[in-house]
């Protein structure tokens, strides 16, 4: 049976994690990770989180199986955060949330549920994107391309590319989009430039598929759904993939969630059986846990504020960390521009080092970087930041 399979080629970033730990270097950083890490260089568990779940932990309720979309307290926080509290799209009932497994969950079965409602269209990824993506939408069965987004002469977006790339899709192609927060290059759009992809789609009847694994991570919880909020505003069907493992903290419980965006409620009804069809013959109902947690805190006028207040704080460490890189590096290569650095938001940035130069960050200072000179932000404290801009300073004086 199985003497024909082949070995899959590994993660490239998981296998960058493995060497990471090998390593014996006390000195060494690890810039490939794709999670926020804290000043002491830990995961945090926020308070908010941590409190909601001793008072589940006490309640100790039963273990039922839960409706197939998730809890209805947790799937109308998201849609409060996505849309909006005041959103009229809440009351007239034309979003249909479900519970996914994470934000890949959630992307995997908007992918499953497309291909029935479009099977022979085409997915368009940015380029480039989070390596998942492409894996995600071909195994639901797409073709996946690409269309123009980073330009590498700025640190920013390729925006004349990127219209002409919207302007020469066919009718109903998926679009996918990151909200915020771009991965890898941390090159975001603009609000004018949201308003203007919005009205390509509109304009070429694309399927919009925003997804939004960041809110909160560059401006605000509001501000980072502008892009949502300019899509709602054209009326047009899009889709919305969302993640807590990023905001909460919360990676490992899996709690994420797809949200459509339907002409009616009738039409929005249809297609929640549909894609309650989609879950059933995945994985039935999705887990408790994690989305009670999220669902407790936003629930809470309480824990919802501190939890704000947490996310401010690894928004605002992450700036710092930007600031921090830009300032050492023009002050270590003068006459370089690293206003980049600063421009991109999120965790990421692609710094623009070359694979060579990233090898070179490896075997000769034990800092660790995917392939295409992303790094995460996220990786960097008071403690490492002066050793990691003189190395990359270093590889880059060459
Ligand atoms: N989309 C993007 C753009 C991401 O960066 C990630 C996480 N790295 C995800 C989706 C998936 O998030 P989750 O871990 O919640 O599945």
């Amino acid at each position: 049976l199985f003497a024909a399979v082949e070995l899959a080629p590994r993660d490239p970033i998981l296998g960058l994690n493995e060497a990471f730990a090998a390593d014996p270097r006390p000195q060494k950083v690890n810039l490939g990770v794709g999670v926020y890490y804290d000043e002491e260089g830990r995961i945090p568990l926020l308070a908010s989180v941590k409190t909601a779940e001793e008072a589940r932990v006490r309640q100790a309720k039963p273990r039922g199986y839960q409706p197939i979309e998730g809890p209805a307290a947790y799937t109308g926080a998201v849609q409060r955060l996505l849309f909006g509290a005041n959103s009229p799209l809440l009351t007239e009932g034309r979003v249909v949330t479900a519970q996914g497994l994470g934000g890949t969950g959630a992307l995997r079965i908007g992918g499953d549920l497309l291909k029935r409602i479009v099977p022979d269209t085409t997915v368009y990824i940015s380029d480039p994107s989070w390596e998942n993506h492409r894996g995600i939408f071909e195994a639901a069965g797409f073709p996946v391309h690409t269309y123009r987004y980073y330009d590498p002469s700025t640190g920013g977006v390729d925006f004349a590319g990127m219209k002409a790339a919207l302007a020469a899709m066919a009718p109903r192609s998926i679009v996918v989009l990151h909200a915020c927060c771009h991965n890898p290059t941390g090159a975001d759009l603009g609000e004018a430039q949201w308003k203007e992809v919005a009205q390509a789609c509109v304009a070429g009847e694309l399927v919009p598929f925003l997804d939004m694994a960041y809110q909160g991570f560059a401006e605000g919880i509001d501000a980072d759904a502008a892009a949502v909020r300019h899509f709602l505003a054209t009326g047009i069907p899009f889709f919305v993939s969302s993640s807590f493992s990023k905001n909460f903290s919360l990676y490992g419980e899996r709690v994420g969630a797809l949200s459509i965006v339907t002409g009616s409620r009738d039409e929005a009804e249809r297609v929640l059986s549909q894609l309650k069809r989609v879950i059933r013959t995945n994985y039935s109902n999705p887990p408790s846990h994690g989305a009670a947690l999220v669902a407790d805190v936003l629930a809470s006028s309480e824990l919802r504020a501190q939890w704000e207040e947490e996310l401010g704080g690894m928004r605002r460490r992450i700036r710092a960390m930007r600031e921090g890189l830009r300032q050492r590096l023009e002050a270590a290569v003068p006459g370089k521009d690293f206003s980049f650095v600063t421009g991109q938001r999120g965790m990421f940035s692609y710094t623009g080092l070359t694979p060579e130069q990233v090898e070179r960050l490896k075997s000769e200072y034990g800092i660790y970087a995917v392939r295409s000179g992303r790094i995460c932000i996220a990786a960097l404290n008071a403690r490492n930041l002066d050793y990691v801009a003189e190395a990359i300073a270093a590889v880059l004086r060459g």
